[in-house]
């Protein structure tokens, strides 16, 4: 087995990669394994002139290297900040409606993955398997070919693929989907994130579904996958009983999200909001926490969120709330993992509200984290890739506030057994899915469909994505839960 080499805009501290309970655990030990090598962005914005380097900076952690380059400003503003987060990450989870699709970002951001596959080039051995990650680097296999390898390259897109509609109002859709067609095996994060991207590659550049199940285009053969990210489970696993963690007296719903536009924060607030309404008895005894830490503060959509939340959050106190009893903590800083295992365990209700999201770990972590004797009922947007896996969940429409207040009821009224029968089963799905399980599987069907053994993947993509969507219905929350 040849050596692995990974590529991401940002790449992981190999000394702490084992506290940070998510992939780069799984990735760090790989690394460490096989041998290898990871590439990315070093964090740093250098000078016009480092535009022109491709000789990065190498720190050595046993048998892996990271290797990593600085970017310039113009780079920064418009390969990492412009294209990459104000045109491919609002059009993937479908905004399309606050995309900047100014000129020159789809050029620079080219550009920037053009010099990484030059730093990378001269690195690589005949037998590495390359690992390309997300949307920052799509073109880097494109360019990697360009220079002559012929290695095994695949793909893993962390977000999600929008309809194929969706994806076509991109000027340079043609380009990025030739990007694409470069790599060996693309994996998704969701059943139907295989079937948008399928039917895009056939309607918007007349990709072809071979036999094999492979897809032609651009000539070139790749095999399309789902490979549902995963967590850690054993690292969120409190074994302490759960009274020795400290008590509150009111019953906490929690959420966990980074402050994004895309994480459904308003709905989730106006629910509780319309909860509190609903459900006056609840007063005084229950809270929702709400870790929301800033994320790219320096987009303006990103700005209007927080506000927006500030607004609510504090219109929601002043109408609820007693001299002893405030409704809302809302907390806009970022809290370090262990304390977060400690908070899932002693929250009632995981309140997970995303009106588009590639898979959702704190979905995954909040489950891993109850205690299996008394746990807590997740309750999960049917429109977070997870849904597709943790159906036992208790489904939501995010954008139907009156079904996210009854199913906040629901959660706080369920009993004892079913609230232990629904976990039981999400934890094994988790359990069974691990990150180190996610990471095999990818690296096992990039190294077997480049010796020629293609993927199964779905004859009829749009039927596989249809079939997705169905079960995530069955499971949602009104009106026909499965434990009702
Ligand atoms: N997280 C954290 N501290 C915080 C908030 C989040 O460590 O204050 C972690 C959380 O445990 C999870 C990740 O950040 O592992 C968020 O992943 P998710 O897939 O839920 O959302 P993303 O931020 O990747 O969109």
């Amino acid at each position: 087995m040849g050596r692995l080499v990974l590529i991401s805009n940002r790449v992981a501290d190999l000394s702490k990669a084992s506290q940070a309970g998510g992939m780069a655990v799984a990735l760090a030990d790989t690394l460490r394994t096989r041998g290898g090598l990871w590439l990315g962005w070093s964090g740093k914005i250098g000078e016009r002139r480092d535009e022109q380097r491709s000789d990065p900076d190498f720190t050595k952690f046993g048998n892996a290297t990271v290797a990593t380059l600085p970017l310039s400003a113009r780079e920064h503003e418009a390969y990492y900040i412009g294209y990459s987060n104000n045109v491919l990450w609002p059009v993937f989870h479908d905004r399309l409606d606050i995309a900047q699709f100014e000129a020159g970002y789809y050029q620079r951001y080219l550009e920037v993955n053009k010099r990484f596959a030059r730093a990378l080039h001269p690195l690589l051995r005949p037998d590495d398997s390359i690992w390309v990650h997300d949307y920052h680097m799509i073109p880097l296999g494109m360019e990697l070919r360009a220079l002559g390898v012929t290695n095994p390259i695949g793909f893993f897109l962390h977000i999600p693929v929008p309809p194929a509609q969706t994806f076509l109002a991109i000027p340079e859709h043609r380009e990025l989907a030739r990007g694409l067609a470069a790599y060996d095996l693309i994996g998704l994060q969701t059943k139907v994130d295989v079937g948008n991207l399928i039917d895009y590659l056939q309607d918007g550049v007349f990709g072809r579904i071979l036999q094999d199940g492979r897809i032609r285009a651009f000539d070139r053969e790749l095999s399309i996958a789902a490979f549902p990210v995963a967590i850690d489970v054993d690292a969120f696993v409190d074994s302490r009983p759960k009274h020795t963690a400290k008590k509150l007296s009111t019953t906490r719903i929690l959420g966990v999200d980074r402050l994004d536009y895309t994480k459904g924060l308003p709905q989730k607030f106006r629910a509780f909001s319309r909860f509190l309404e609903k459900y006056p008895d609840y007063h005084g005894k229950v809270l929702l926490s709400q870790i929301a830490p800033p994320t790219r503060e320096t987009v303006t959509a990103y700005a209007d969120i927080r506000h927006e939340l500030e607004t609510l959050s504090g219109r929601i106190n002043g109408r609820f709330g007693e001299l002893d009893w405030v409704p809302i903590q809302y907390i806009h800083r970022s809290t370090p993992r262990k304390l977060l295992v400690d908070v899932y365990r002693n929250s009632r209700v995981g309140f997970v509200t995303p009106l588009r999201d590639g898979m959702n770990l704190v979905a995954k972590e909040y489950v891993a984290a109850q205690d299996p004797d008394d746990p807590g009922v997740l309750i999960l947007s049917r429109f977070a890739g997870a849904a597709e896996q943790l159906q036992e969940a208790l489904i939501v429409n995010p954008y139907d506030i009156e079904e996210m207040a009854d199913a906040l009821k629901k959660a706080l009224d369920m009993d004892l057994t079913e609230r232990r029968e629904r976990h039981e089963a999400l934890l094994s799905d988790i359990r069974r899915n691990d990150t180190y399980a996610w990471c095999r599987s990818f690296l096992d069907s990039l190294e077997s469909t480049s010796r020629s053994a293609p993927l199964a993947i779905p004859t009829s993509p749009s039927e596989a994505a249809r079939r997705a969507l169905q079960e995530i219905e069955m499971a949602r929350v009104a009106p026909r839960a499965r434990h009702q």
